[in-house]
C-alpha cells in the first residue's frame, strides 16, 4: 500500500539504482545516491529534533539537486519541508519564518555561508544512517501527514503557507499516470523554482516513473536561444512549465526547427492563460509533440483539470482548461454555492477530493474561509476549495477559465495578491493611501497613490525592503485625491477604466 511518497523514490531506486535521478549545473546524482543522501539527512534531522514528526523544516533553496535531496531528507525524518527563497527581502522572509517557526533550517544555497542554518553539505559529510529510527518513523506515518508547505501571496499582507499531504501528491501522481503515462525514459527539464508548486510535478512525476530531472540554470531564462540549446543537448523530452517560461522561447522565436529539441514529446503548461499566439508558435515548431493545458491553484495540489490540445485555435479563441483529473471533483458554483450546469454560464471553480491541501499552516481562520463545507451535501462533511477563479462550460463541457473574482493576479508567472502590495505600500509612513490595479494587456502593475508630494523614488526604495522585485509596481501615478465609489471605498473600477482609456 502506498501511503508515503518515499515509497515511489525507493521503488525507482531499486529498479534503476545507477540511473541519473537529478542533474544540475554542478553535478548529478543517481537514484541510489539520492536515497542514501536523503537517508543521511533524515537521520541527522531526527537525531537533532529527537524524533519529533510533522513539524516544519525550512529548506533554503537554490536551483540545485541538493535542494531536492534535502526535501527528501526532511521527508525521511517524518517532517515536512518548506522551500524558502532567500533572495526575497528580509522583512518578507521574517514574516514567513514567524508564521512557520521551523524546527530546523537547512541551507542548500551554492556557496552560502553558515549563518542561516545548517549547511546540507556538512550533514552529508558527517552523518551516518540511523536505519532503526527511519523505519520506526515510516511505520508510524500515515498518508494524511504533511509533505510540504509552499508560501503564496496573502491579500492581508501576510503570505500563506499552503500545507499539502502525502495523500494529495500520491493522488496527483496516479492521476497524471492515467492521463499521460510517463515512463522511465522521461527526461523532465525543471524550470519552476522549488518554492513554486509547478516544480512539485517535476520532482514527483520523475520519481514515480523512474525518469530523470535536469534542473535548468536560472541564467538560461534570460537567453532563450541558449535555453533551447540546453534542452536539446540534455535530451529533454518533457516540459511541465509555467506559461510565462514557455513564452520566453516563443516571444523571442528562439526555435528554428524541431531538431533543436529532437526528443521533445510533452509540453505541459499552467499558471495563467496561455496566449493562443504562443501556443501556435510551439505547435508549428513541434508538430509531433503533445501539448496540454493544466489548471489549478497550489491549494488543490498543482492541477485538478487538464485539456490535451486536440484542435487548432484562432487568436481570439480561449483554450479550455478542460475536464477534471481522476478522483478530483470540479464544480462551477454560483454565489449561493449552487452548481451551475448550463453551458456558457459563469460560476466559481470549486474543487473537492483528496487533492485538497490540508489548509494554511497556522492560519485556521483563512483555512475555514477558503476551504468551507460544501452546502450541497448536508449529511456528512465535504470540504471544497473555492479557487476564486471564474469559468464556464463550453459546448464540449470543457471548463474555460475566464477571470478572477478578487484581486489576485498572475504577473510574470507569479501569483500575487494586489492586497499584499497595497499593505506594503500603506505601511510606508509618508503615503496617505494607495491602490494597485493590473493591466493584463500590457502586463503592468499600476500603483495609484495619494500624497502631497511627488515621492516615487522614496516609495520604490521602501518597497524594495518589503517585497520581492516581481511584486514592485511598474507604474506609479500620484493623485491629489483617489476617487471613491458609493460604498466609500477607493474606486478601482474607475481607476482601471481611466488607465485603460489612456493606455489601451
Ligand atoms: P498558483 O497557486 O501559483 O498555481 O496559481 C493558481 C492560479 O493561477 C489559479 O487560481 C488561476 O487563477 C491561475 N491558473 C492556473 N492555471 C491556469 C490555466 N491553465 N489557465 C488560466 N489560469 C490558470
Amino acid at each position: 500500500m502506498i501511503y508515503n511518497v518515499l515509497q515511489y523514490l525507493e521503488q525507482s531506486a531499486e529498479k534503476y539504482p545507477d540511473k541519473t535521478a537529478l542533474k544540475d549545473e554542478y553535478g548529478e546524482v543517481t537514484y541510489a545516491g539520492l536515497v542514501s543522501d536523503a537517508r543521511k539527512i533524515g537521520s541527522y534531522i531526527t537525531g537533532v529534533i529527537k524524533g519529533e514528526t510533522n513539524k516544519p523544516v525550512a529548506v533554503l533553496i537554490d536551483r540545485n539537486l541538493l535542494s531536492v535531496t534535502a526535501f527528501f531528507g526532511v521527508v525521511y525524518s517524518g517532517n515536512f519541508y518548506v522551500p524558502i527563497d532567500m533572495s526575497m527581502p528580509a522583512e518578507r522572509i521574517d514574516t514567513i519564518m514567524g508564521t512557520l517557526s521551523p524546527v530546523m533550517v537547512i541551507d542548500c544555497r551554492q556557496g552560502a555561508g553558515n549563518d542561516d542554518g545548517i549547511r546540507v553539505e556538512s550533514i552529508l559529510e558527517k552523518k551516518e544512517v540511523d536505519d532503526a529510527a527511519l523505519s520506526a518513523i515510516r511505520i508510524a506515518m500515515i498518508d494524511e501527514d504533511p509533505l510540504y508547505a509552499i508560501f503564496t501571496s496573502g491579500s492581508t499582507g501576510v503570505p500563506k503557507g499552503v500545507l499539502v499531504s502525502h495523500r494529495s501528491v500520491i493522488d496527483l501522481l496516479c492521476a497524471f499516470d492515467e492521463a499521460f503515462s510517463f515512463d522511465e525514459e522521461t527526461v523532465f527539464c525543471n524550470q519552476a523554482p522549488f518554492d513554486f508548486d509547478v516544480s512539485v510535478k517535476d520532482i514527483y512525476n520523475s520519481i514515480y516513473c523512474g525518469g530523470s530531472i535536469v534542473i535548468a540554470p536560472k541564467k538560461l531564462f534570460m537567453s532563450p536561444k541558449l535555453l533551447v540549446d540546453f534542452l536539446g543537448a540534455n535530451n529533454v523530452n518533457t516540459l511541465i512549465w509555467a506559461v510565462s517560461a514557455l513564452r520566453i522561447i516563443s516571444d523571442f522565436k528562439a526555435v528554428e526547427s524541431a531538431s533543436m529539441i529532437p526528443k521533445l514529446k510533452n509540453v505541459m503548461f499552467s499558471g495563467e492563460v496561455m496566449p493562443v499566439k504562443s501556443l501556435n508558435y510551439w505547435k508549428e515548431k513541434f508538430p509531433g509533440t503533445r501539448f496540454v493545458n493544466l489548471y489549478g491553484p497550489t491549494e488543490i495540489t498543482c492541477n485538478c483539470t487538464y485539456y490535451v490540445i486536440d484542435r487548432d485555435f484562432a487568436p481570439e479563441d480561449k483554450i479550455p482548461v478542460g475536464k477534471p483529473f481522476k478522483n478530483s471533483r470540479v464544480l462551477l458554483l454560483n454565489e449561493n454555492l449552487k452548481p451551475v450546469t448550463e453551458r456558457g454560464k459563469e460560476g466559481e471553480i470549486c474543487v473537492s477530493g483528496r487533492c485538497l491541501a490540508l489548509g494554511y499552516w497556522n492560519n485556521h481562520e483563512k483555512t475555514a474561509e477558503s476551504f468551507p463545507a460544501y452546502p450541497g451535501v448536508s449529511e456528512y462533511p465535504v470540504r471544497i476549495y473555492r479557487t476564486g477563479d471564474l469559468g464556464y462550460y463550453d459546448e464540449n463541457m470543457d471548463i474555460v477559465f475566464t477571470s478572477r473574482r478578487d484581486h489576485q493576479i498572475k504577473h510574470m508567472g507569479h501569483r500575487i495578491e494586489l492586497g499584499e502590495i497595497e499593505t506594503a505600500l500603506n505601511s510606508i509612513l509618508f503615503l496617505t493611501v494607495s491602490v494597485c490595479i493590473y493591466d493584463e494587456t500590457h502586463e503592468k502593475i499600476v500603483c495609484y497613490y495619494q500624497s502631497e508630494n511627488e515621492c516615487k523614488k522614496e516609495i520604490v526604495a521602501e518597497l524594495g525592503k518589503k517585497l520581492p522585485k516581481y511584486m514592485w509596481p511598474n507604474v506609479y501615478i500620484k493623485k491629489d485625491k483617489l476617487p471613491l465609489n458609493k460604498n466609500g471605498k477607493i474606486d478601482r473600477v474607475m481607476l482601471k477604466k481611466e488607465w485603460m482609456e489612456n493606455n489601451g
